[in-house]
């Protein structure tokens, strides 16, 4: 994401945000609640209505280039089977892993139940919708949530953005079909997806620019709605600490002990090689932005081969983002808690599920994973709503999941590439 003015976007996120609850508590005191529910808080409905409005788009496109980017591979195919193997693996393991933390820490059942249904209460039209579909989920067949994946009609599946599972379903297959077309028969619609792909990260980038009104905005209607509340604060600290200790998790075991399993390196040497691309990525937020100085690192420090690196590591950052699967479970079920809504073992795979696909259709740039939490949400029936929570303090937490995604892909990219030395010493 593209900043020219001098203050850093989440300078101005974090700013926005304490200014909308220093708002909100003065608007408390001096009367203003009315007015600020009336004439700020919609402003907040508006920024969180355009990431909506962006997300269909936006999966389209991501599972469209991401798919089809595997044609200029295809002497790759038994190194590609082996990436997108391991990729899926680390995904599903940090999806888990966050989904264990929550569900153990349970960040927000620190918020009173009642206040929780009184929340609930306030976004009763979008929760009308979810409980419905929530009850649908639970009386139908185990077999519903495939049932559900295939859409009978792509535009009235494009009309509801609870139906995001068909969009990436009708993009997989679509993508699929232009893969197995003879190369060059489909350059036209590729080159068109790669810059209708442009011009939808420049929208989100000209959203991000409002992102400091939109946080303003609706934390100042937060705290108006829970007249200051400290509960609501004290669960989204927990909130914050449980998705940090999901991704230190990744960073302090489940990595090195993976490399340990696969490899004979050095997990200190490689931490310490790769920490130039973990800082990059921790100040700009974006792995895409850091895929030079990851290609780099993992070039000329860990020592992977100049056709594996080139393969490996750009597709990461398109499909392989392991902290941000493990942010989108603990954030859909901590949502879910504050509200109190009850998740079943089946609404939980489904979390699993769509945290893992909306982590691979999720742009490696800032704040690229909040448009998608919405299929994570819509999925099970958790008001889209709730995203306002978490907003406030999204920025830091995209920063350290940052650093998880660059370093799971050097990871795998570290794994395959010792692997595939291994057989042409033999
Ligand atoms: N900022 C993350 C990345 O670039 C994506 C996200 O989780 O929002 O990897």
């Amino acid at each position: 994401m593209k900043q020219n003015k001098k203050m850093p976007l989440y300078v101005k996120i974090l700013i926005g945000m304490f200014l909308g609850g220093f708002w909100g508590l003065l608007a408390l005191k001096l009367g203003l609640g009315e007015f600020t529910l009336d004439w700020i808080k919609p402003w907040g409905t508006v920024f969180l209505n355009l990431l909506k409005l962006i997300a269909v788009p936006l999966i389209f496109v991501s599972i469209v280039n991401g798919i089809t980017s595997l044609t200029d591979v295809s002497k790759l195919s038994r190194i590609g089977f082996k990436t997108i193997g391991l990729y899926l693996f680390t995904t599903v393991l940090a999806t888990f892993l966050g989904l264990f933390l929550v569900n153990q820490i349970e960040p927000g059942k620190t918020f009173p139940t009642e206040k929780g249904k009184e929340l609930l209460e306030q976004f009763k039209g979008s929760v009308e919708n979810s409980s419905k579909n929530a009850q649908t989920v639970k009386e139908s067949s185990p077999l519903q949530v495939i049932v559900d994946i295939v859409p009978e009609n792509i535009v009235s599946a494009a009309s509801d953005n609870s139906k995001m599972l068909q969009i990436i379903f009708f993009a997989a297959f679509f993508a699929i079909a232009m893969v197995l077309l003879p190369l060059g028969s489909t350059e036209t619609v590729k080159s068109f997806f790669n810059e209708f792909s442009n011009i939808i990260l420049r929208m989100i980038d000209m959203i991000m620019e409002a992102a400091p009104f939109g946080v303003f905005a609706l934390m100042s209607g937060l705290v108006v709605d829970f007249s200051g509340d400290s509960e609501l604060f004290t669960a989204l600290g927990f909130y914050g600490i449980t998705v940090i200790l999901g991704l230190w998790g990744m960073i302090f075991f489940v990595y090195p002990v993976l490399l340990w399993i696969f490899t004979s390196t050095n997990v200190l040497k490689f931490y310490k090689n790769i920490l130039p691309a973990q800082l990059v990525a921790f100040s700009t937020s974006s792995s895409a932005a850091t895929l030079p100085v990851t290609m780099e690192q993992c070039r000329e420090k860990i020592g992977i081969s100049n056709e594996i690196c080139s393969f490996v590591l750009p597709l990461g950052v398109t499909i392989n983002m392991d902290g941000t699967s493990a942010y989108q479970a603990i954030a859909a079920v901590f949502i879910a808690q504050v509200f109190d809504i009850e998740l079943s073992v089946t609404a939980q795979l489904t979390i699993v599920l769509t945290a893992v696909l909306s982590s691979i259709g999720s742009p490696g740039v800032p704040g690229g994973s909040i448009v998608m939490l919405i299929i994570v949400l819509s999925s099970v029936g958790i008001p889209v709503e709730g995203l306002a929570l978490i907003l406030g303090i999204d920025r830091p937490l995209d920063m350290l999941r940052t650093v998880v995604n660059v370093t799971g892909d050097a990871v795998v990219a570290t794994i395959i590439d010792r692997n595939e030395k291994s057989k042409t010493d033999l």
